[in-house]
């Protein structure tokens, strides 16, 4: 297979789908990743994200020629999508309102990206000829930042995400395996330098070394993925941030001279911009499910986003917030109830009749763990305020 083919009309095909980079590797991880992979599954920090550790997808990660029986060649492809339209200090400053990643302001892009590789794919089959092939987007067990890096696309960032000189970090990640032996690109070099603005910013301290995420400590993971209760010590540090955290690439150097796409095919709403708290607050199921209708929030569902804007008022120190905060008192959901006590606490301060308020909703709280979150709440804001 000629360089032209691979490059420019795979390349050409790539863009014309909506994937403004197109870069092709081999299906190996190279081993500094590796080490990288082990460290990180060793100490546990893929959290409660159960199936990062499963024995099977652990060695698929390994070895990507375990992905599709003769496998060949990886194409690797990113898709842009726009900055948000707000520095960081701005977004801090807006307590009021809850700041969702910006990845996430239009539609969901699980879906948007699928589709569009498929629909490369069948190009594909009508450029290489015999081939089998198959399309990832983040949920299978790709290491896809390394693949990225080995393919030249960009280079792995400390903050873990895949980097372009051009294009910063605002991109997101796909690929497609083939049994085509393509010409494979030359890797991206590392341009981090000395630079540590992510690991030295990150509200939760949860890139504990370059290139290490505890998903644990990450609020990226923890507003998306996880659903059980908040660690209390973490709660403060969530700011106002309801969906995912852009901190760690708002503080890079490389986002500070990236440009927006022209055409965002992911399609910005407004309304999820810097969303009002209050309105966020009063979703019900239904609500819920038309407001965030064909975005990725609707994947963490009610329950989890709710409770991810509970912290966010507790956070606000905005004490009209109250009253909507004590209609989710008795919420359906006993995760919801507890992290709205929580927001009540921290916004009652030292009064004394909202302080004997709670002790009743706890004393009259009926699911064990909600309880128990409470308790702890009482504790600590007990503690903070002698
Ligand atoms: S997404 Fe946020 S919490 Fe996670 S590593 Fe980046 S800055 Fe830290
Ligand atoms: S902030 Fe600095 S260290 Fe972190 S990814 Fe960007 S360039 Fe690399």
């Amino acid at each position: 297979m000629s360089r032209d083919i691979t490059e420019e009309r795979i390349g050409k095909l790539a863009r014309d789908h909506g994937f403004e980079l197109c870069r092709i590797t081999k299906p190996a991880i190279e081993p500094r990743y590796l080490e990288c992979y082990e460290t990180w599954l060793a100490a546990g920090m893929q959290g409660e994200m159960g199936y990062m550790a499963e024995s099977t997808r652990v060695e698929r990660r390994r070895r990507p020629s375990t992905m599709l029986d003769g496998v060949r060649s990886v194409i690797c492809v990113a898709m842009r999508y726009s900055p948000p339209p707000y520095t960081l200090d701005n977004a801090n400053a807006r307590r009021r309102n809850g700041v969702i990643a910006a990845y996430a302001h239009g539609h969901d892009y699980h879906d948007v990206m699928k589709k569009r590789l498929k629909a490369l794919a069948r190009d594909l089959d009508a450029l290489l000829g015999a081939h089998d092939q198959r399309v990832y987007v983040d949920t299978a067990p790709v290491l896809e930042h390394a693949l990225a890096e080995s393919s030249g696309l960009g280079w792995q960032g400390k903050h873990s995400l895949t980097i372009h000189r051009d294009f910063g970090s605002w991109f997101l990640l796909g690929e497609l395996f083939t049994t085509a032996d393509l010409a494979a690109d030359a890797p991206a070099s590392q341009h981090c330098g000395s630079c540590t603005a992510c690991l030295d910013l990150c509200p939760t301290r949860a890139i504990v070394a370059p290139y290490l995420v505890d998903a644990r400590l990450c609020i990226s993971y923890l507003t998306i993925e996880y659903r059980g209760h908040i660690p209390h010590r973490l709660r403060p540090m969530f700011g106002n941030r309801v969906y995912g955290c852009d901190d760690c690439q708002l503080v890079c150097p490389w986002n500070g001279k990236a440009k927006a796409p022209d055409d965002d095919i992911l399609s910005p709403r407004g309304e999820n911009i810097l969303p009002d708290l209050a309105s966020l607050l009063q979703l019900d199921d239904t609500a819920f499910r038309k407001r965030f209708s064909k975005s990725p929030v609707k994947r963490t569902g009610r329950v989890a986003f709710v409770r991810n804007v509970c912290i966010a008022a507790g956070n606000s120190g905005y004490a009209d917030l109250i009253p909507v905060l004590e209609s989710l008192s008795d919420d359906e959901s006993p995760l919801v109830r507890a992290h709205a006590f929580w927001a009540l606490a921290r916004l009652a301060g030292d009064d004394a009749d909202m302080r004997m308020h709670l002790t009743a909703i706890r004393a009259g709280e009926r699911d064990h763990e909600a309880r128990e979150d409470m308790s702890i709440t009482m504790e600590q804001t007990r503690i903070n305020h002698e």
